[in-house]
């Protein structure tokens, strides 16, 4: 027999699905309660650690306890099914969709517009970078400023046209003063990027500086160690170069950049233009 929940229980279930949701985890399955268990949970000696789905409902600051340590980066998440490449622009609209008119950081406070992504749906090439600057938040689109230009030149030098890659960043709202993003701000937005990355399923991801590499690797490096190699994850290759910004204020780094570029386009079997 259905078991009736009381409100109370109703919306903490509810909070701690959206919780999973907007981790990227969207399937569920209730597993039946047996008439033994039931008694137990009425009796409040169920074992609630044992049951991921349990009718005992914590209290609200052991829901709090599911959210990531603000001393810990998030791994990346289980790669999901495969979405067909045709399907791919609407995926990407559902995930939009989802983020609405989004308030779940404090980013929230200070932006104009949401800079979800843009490009190619199904780009065997993806850039992540680290946040929206002043230009980006003003039109609502990634790397549109002067960093942006230099990042169009350097698909440009790849032989490819920005509309064939797909670039997004770790968190869609600008921070003030184009601060690093605080730990709880990449933790509560990095899960839509991740679900970004499943539906476009690049071959190469490039991580766009030290923000990017951390939140997409799950671990704090210094960039130098994460250079010049191809890592895993997602099921896909990562490389990890500095940030146009960063290009910009030391042009003396592009060639190490472009070193790293290179890596990208041995992966994506691209040669440069002009050496066909
Ligand atoms: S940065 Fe991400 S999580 Fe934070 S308010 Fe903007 S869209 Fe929402």
């Amino acid at each position: 027999m259905a078991q009736q929940l009381d409100s109370a229980t109703r919306e903490a279930l509810l909070t701690r699905v959206r919780f999973y949701r907007d981790l990227g985890l969207t399937d569920f399955y209730r597993r039946d309660v047996s008439a033994e268990l039931l008694a137990q949970l009425s009796s409040g000696t169920g074992p609630d650690s044992e049951a991921p789905f349990s009718t005992t409902i914590s209290s609200p600051s052991q829901e709090e306890n599911l959210k990531p340590p603000r001393t810990q980066l998030p791994t990346a998440p289980e790669i999901a099914a495969i979405v067909p490449a045709a399907g791919r622009a609407a995926a990407l609209q559902i995930i939009r969709d989802e983020i609405g008119d989004c308030t779940r950081c404090a980013l929230h406070v200070g932006r104009n517009k949401i800079v979800f992504g843009d490009g190619d749906p199904a780009a065997r090439l993806m850039f992540v970078g680290e946040g929206p600057g002043a230009d980006e938040d003003a039109q609502g689109l990634p790397f549109v400023g002067k960093a942006g230009q230099l990042l169009n030149n350097m698909i440009a030098a790849m032989g490819l046209k920005r509309e064939e890659v797909y670039i997004a960043n770790v968190v869609k709202c600008r921070p003030p003063g184009n601060r690093v993003p605080e730990q709880e701000e990449g933790a509560t937005c990095s899960p839509f990027l991740f679900r970004q990355i499943d539906v476009v399923r690049p071959q190469v991801l490039v991580a766009l500086g030290a923000t990017a590499a951390t939140w997409l690797l799950g671990v704090r490096q210094p960039l130098a160690g994460l250079r010049g190699r191809v890592h895993a994850i997602l099921g896909t290759q990562l490389i990890v170069t500095y940030h146009p910004a960063y290009l910009l204020r030391d042009p003396r780094q592009k060639k190490e950049a472009w070193a790293d570029l290179q890596i990208a386009m041995r992966e994506l079997g691209l040669k440069p233009p002009g050496k066909e």
